[in-house]
């Protein structure tokens, strides 16, 4: 192999690029970073809706939320650059059959230092005004969370590793993992290959296949992800942050101007596409179908005018948590994917305590249970975890 790094990382989204910011400030020599596109988050993550709450219902998943939301809240200082979070505070509306799975969430949150909590009707009438209570049980107010912008987000963790010495390189596909018994070596570049001490597969929907060119399985999903944006009229009241409804199963997020990105939550129907070759374009009836379910809830969007929509994907596992660190017998080898549609918001933690683990070779029993051999012991998140929390 022509050339040695201690690390290299596939895949400069979120994961990727926050993975390698932190194995060069964990003090790693050599680091490489690439993607088959231009720049950096050019993949789903530049479509992200990027809501960044707290509100899940395993604490791994609690603390890694918390812990980027401090990230994101203090990137200037940490990385030099901001990455567009926007403190704006985050909601959700419940029908009365979820109110007390939500209050045992919300006890174990709380516990681990979260402020949340359920509205009082007044406070509801004072803080979220343009809300329709028709049918809701309670609505979760969490005043710390927000939105950030996906792209600048990871740009800022970019611009960081860059500044520490990390190597990037864009428009240059990983065609395949270097496979040598039972350790990953390296990976295959179309000029030649790379020696790697660890790679970090980090290629989101098409980790899957980038895992199979060393014989390696990888349950994950593609599945098609749409969002469609709207301008609403002027001097209407809306919410200024990220507002869910779990009764409708929808949710809308300002984008700023009276923008606002409206989208379907859990449950809703997965299709699963070719990552290669997928449509790109809206569905017919998903513009209608978000509209709907969201005006019933936020009716001053009544009259709003319809811009743009656009499919993105989502990288689904089995019980919808990400695969995150190394695997039992394999060496030199870590997958990060499988956010789920919810991985934005967790990334700046976890590609840290990635990072320390690949440093360190070591790590803490609750973040190792993210590793991908939870399938292999029968230990799926369950509940109502994941992006469905
Ligand atoms: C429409 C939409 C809305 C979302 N909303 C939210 C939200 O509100 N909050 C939230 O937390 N999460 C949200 N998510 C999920 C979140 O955005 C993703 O989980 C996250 O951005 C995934 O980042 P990633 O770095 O893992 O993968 P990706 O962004 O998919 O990046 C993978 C990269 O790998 C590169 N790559 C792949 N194969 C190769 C190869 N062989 N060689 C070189 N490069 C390769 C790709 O080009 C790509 O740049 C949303 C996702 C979508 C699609």
């Amino acid at each position: 192999m022509s050339e040695t790094y201690d690390a290299v990382v596939v895949g400069a989204g979120i994961s990727g690029t926050a993975t390698a910011y932190h194995l060069k400030k964990f003090g790693m020599k050599r680091v490489l970073l690439i993607d088959r596109e231009a720049g950096v988050a050019h993949g789903p993550t530049r479509e992200s809706a990027a809501v960044v709450r707290m509100h899940y219902s395993e604490p791994v998943l609690v603390r890694m939320a918390m812990e980027s939301r401090d990230m994101f809240k203090n990137m200037r200082v940490l990385l030099g650059k901001d990455g567009g979070f926007k403190e704006k505070g985050w909601f959700i509306a419940l029908p009365p059959s979820m109110m007390e799975a939500a209050q045992r969430n919300i006890d174990m949150q709380r516990h681990l230092g979260l402020k949340t909590g359920f509205l009082s009707e007044r406070e509801i009438a004072d803080k979220a005004p343009w809300l329709n209570t028709d049918g809701v049980g309670g609505v979760i107010y969490e005043p710390e969370s927000g939105y950030a912008d996906p792209v600048q987000t990871t740009e800022a963790f970019h611009h960081a590793y860059a500044d520490l010495g990390g190597e990037s390189r864009f428009r240059t596909p990983c065609r395949s993992l270097v496979r040598s018994g039972d350790r990953i070596a390296g990976i295959v570049l179309d000029n030649g290959s790379i020696s790697a001490g660890f790679t970090v597969n980090a290629a989101g929907p098409w980790s899957k296949y980038l895992a199979a060119t060393a014989g390696l399985e990888l349950q994950l999903r593609a599945v098609r992800e749409q969002d469609a944006i709207w301008q609403v009229r002027p001097n209407r009241p809306m919410p200024e942050c990220s507002f869910s409804t779990a009764i409708e199963a929808a949710y809308c997020r300002a984008l700023g101007d009276r923008r606002f990105i409206l989208g379907l939550g859990y449950p809703k129907p997965y299709h699963d596409v070719d990552p290669y070759n997928y449509k790109r374009t809206m569905d017919d009836d998903f513009r209608m179908v978000a509209f709907e379910k969201n005006v019933k809830r936020v009716p001053n969007l009544e009259g709003a005018k319809f811009l743009d929509a656009y499919a993105s994907l989502y990288d689904i596992t089995p019980d919808f948590y990400p695969f995150v660190g190394p695997r039992a017998g394999l060496a030199g080898y870590a997958d990060y994917c499988g956010g789920s549609g919810h991985g934005f918001k967790i990334a700046p933690a976890i590609g840290k305590h990635l990072a320390q683990w690949i440093v360190d070779g070591r790590t803490g029993h609750e973040f190792a249970g993210l590793s991908y051999d939870r399938l292999a012991k029968g230990s799926l998140y369950g509940g109502l975890g994941g992006n469905r929390g």
